[in-house]
C-alpha cells in the first residue's frame, strides 16, 4: 500500500505519518526531513538546498526527484517487491511507502506516478489533511522538532516529557527556522499556487481521500487508520 499524506505545512503531516508508519509498518518518506538533514550534516546536497529550505521556497523538481527515486532505489526497498521471501527488511517494508511533503507540484505528482508505474506499484491513496489556515499558523508557533530524530512536538498539545529535550534521543528540540513567521507566509503562498492543484488531480485519479485534522493527534490518527481499513485495503 502507499499513501501520499497532503496538507498545509503545519496540518499534522509529520506527526501523522510518524503515528501512521510505526502502527501500519509502512516506510516513512519525509522529502523535509531528508532535506534537513542533509543540511545538518553539511552535504553537498545540504548546501544546494539550505536556501530554498530557509527562504520558503520549494526546492525545483529536479534534486526533489533525484532524492526519491534513490530512496525508492534503496536495496532494501526494493526487497519488498520480491513476492515469497521473508527477509527481516521484507518485514520492516511490506505495507509499502507513506509519503509526507511528496509531491508538492502536479509535475512532481506526475513524475512519481511514472515512477511508481516502472516500479509496477500503484497508489493506493492520497489522504488530504483538512484543517483551517489560521488553525495551522497557531499550531506552527508552538511546534518543535528534534535535529537528531525529527520527532515533532507541539509545546501546548503534545509536549516533551523533559522541557525541550526529545523524548525519543535525548536532543535539544528546536524552532525550525523556516517556522518563523515572515518564512511561514510565504510557505502558505507557496502551499496555495503550487500543492493546492494536487487536490484536484488526485480528485480526477480517483484516490482522493479527506479527513478533518483538528484536534487531538490520537484520534486523528485513528480516523486515518479507520479509513484506511474501510475503504482503501478494499479497493
Ligand atoms: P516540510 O518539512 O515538508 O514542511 O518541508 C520543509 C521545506 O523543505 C519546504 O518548505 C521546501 O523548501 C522543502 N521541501 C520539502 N519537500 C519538498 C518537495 N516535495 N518539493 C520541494 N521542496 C520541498
Amino acid at each position: 500500500m502507499n499513501i501520499i499524506l497532503l496538507g498545509y505545512p503545519g496540518s499534522g503531516k509529520g506527526t501523522q505519518a510518524e503515528a501512521l508508519s510505526a502502527e501500519l509498518s509502512m516506510e516513512h518518506i519525509s522529502t523535509g526531513d531528508l532535506f534537513r538533514e542533509e543540511i545538518t550534516k553539511g552535504t553537498p546536497l545540504g548546501l544546494r538546498v539550505s536556501e530554498y529550505l530557509a527562504g520558503g521556497k520549494l526546492v525545483d523538481d529536479k534534486t526533489v526527484l533525484e532524492v526519491i527515486s534513490s530512496k525508492l532505489e534503496k536495496p532494501e526497498i526494493q526487497e519488498k517487491s520480491k513476492e515469497g521471501e521473508k527477509s527481516e527488511k521484507e518485514e520492516k517494508f511490506v505495507n509499502g511507502f507513506l509519503f509526507d511533503g511528496f509531491p508538492r507540484t502536479v509535475e512532481q505528482a506526475e513524475a512519481l506516478d511514472s515512477l511508481l508505474s516502472s516500479k509496477k506499484m500503484e497508489l493506493d491513496a492520497v489522504i488530504f489533511l483538512n484543517v483551517d489556515e489560521a488553525d495551522v499558523v497557531e499550531r506552527i508557533s508552538s511546534r518543535r522538532v528534534c535535529p537528531k530524530c525529527s520527532k515533532v512536538y507541539n509545546v501546548i498539545s503534545s509536549p516533551p516529557q523533559k522541557e525541550n529535550i526529545c523524548d525519543a534521543c535525548g536532543g535539544e528540540l528546536l524552532f525550525r527556522e523556516d517556522d518563523k513567521p515572515a518564512v511561514i507566509e510565504k510557505r502558505m503562498m507557496v502551499y496555495k499556487d503550487l500543492t493546492e492543484p494536487l487536490i484536484s488531480y488526485y480528485h480526477a485519479n480517483g484516490v482522493f481521500y479527506e479527513i478533518q485534522a483538528r484536534g487531538d493527534a490520537t484520534a486523528i490518527t485513528e480516523n486515518i487508520i479507520s479509513l484506511i481499513k474501510a475503504e482503501i485495503s478494499k479497493s
